[in-house]
């Protein structure tokens, strides 16, 4: 097994969430005792929450290279951004470390794929959602075409992300309002729902949708393994 690297902590919250589903997913296909052999490097995420509201992209980009590095030094054999956001730089990170950077985005669009869905919903932050890079290699890469909320769900999926998900709290209103922003992507022709924030699958289960629900935590984490498992 190689060592997979995290570069986690955006929020903590989904994290430990990824951390449970690696060590259980090695546990499944090598037995009882195996678990993920694995480097964590986590951030203090006030901080990165400040940089990406004031849209310092460049300062981030300098610090989740400075990161890879560090946890390629660590002797990680492949690295994952445990953040959809943080993707944004995904390209740039990856060209600077010598080990495989595995892409979420990727990740998700095989498995939409899979399921031989064309057009998907995509949930997310703001920046996710309207900066581009999440849609555009959606498109541009898998051919897959992305629907995403009006002006106002936007708003406020993103604020029931930085306000309430990323510190853990996990409302009954908020369910309910993204469940209503759901249904209407499927009115406007959504065919399935991408979660693309790593909290999001802590408030959205299968249970509260009547599309397919795509878990970009749950799909990222289970593929890590799979790859260094190879
Ligand atoms: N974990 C979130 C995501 O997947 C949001 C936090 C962040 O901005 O990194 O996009």
């Amino acid at each position: 097994m190689k060592t997979l690297g995290l570069i986690g902590g955006m929020s903590w919250e989904s994290t430990s969430e990824y951390y449970r589903i690696i060590n259980q997913t090695v546990k499944e296909k090598l037995g009882p005792t195996h678990s993920c052999r694995s480097v964590i490097y986590s951030v203090d995420f006030a901080e990165i929450s400040r940089m990406q509201h004031q849209r310092d992209w460049e300062g981030l980009t300098a610090e989740m290279v400075e990161i890879a590095r560090r946890l390629e030094k660590a002797g990680a054999g492949l690295i994952i951004i445990c953040s959809n956001t943080m993707h944004i730089m995904a390209d740039v990170v990856a060209d600077k470390i010598e080990v495989p950077l595995l892409h979420i985005v990727d990740v998700t669009a095989e498995a939409i794929k899979e399921q031989g869905l064309k057009t998907a919903g995509l949930l997310g932050t703001s920046f996710t959602m309207e900066e581009g890079f999440y849609k555009e290699r959606l498109r541009d890469k898998h051919n897959l075409t992305t629907l995403t909320p009006s002006a106002p769900e936007r708003e406020t999926v993103h604020r029931i992300i930085y306000e309430e998900l990323i510190s853990g709290q996990i409302k009954e209103p908020s369910r309910q309002k993204f469940q209503e922003i759901i249904q209407n992507l499927k009115e406007r022709g959504a065919e399935g729902i991408i979660l693309g924030c790593t909290e999001i699958p802590l408030l959205i289960r299968a249970e509260h949708s009547n599309l397919p629900l795509f878990d970009t935590t749950l799909l990222h984490a289970r593929r890590a393994v799979e790859e260094i498992l190879k």
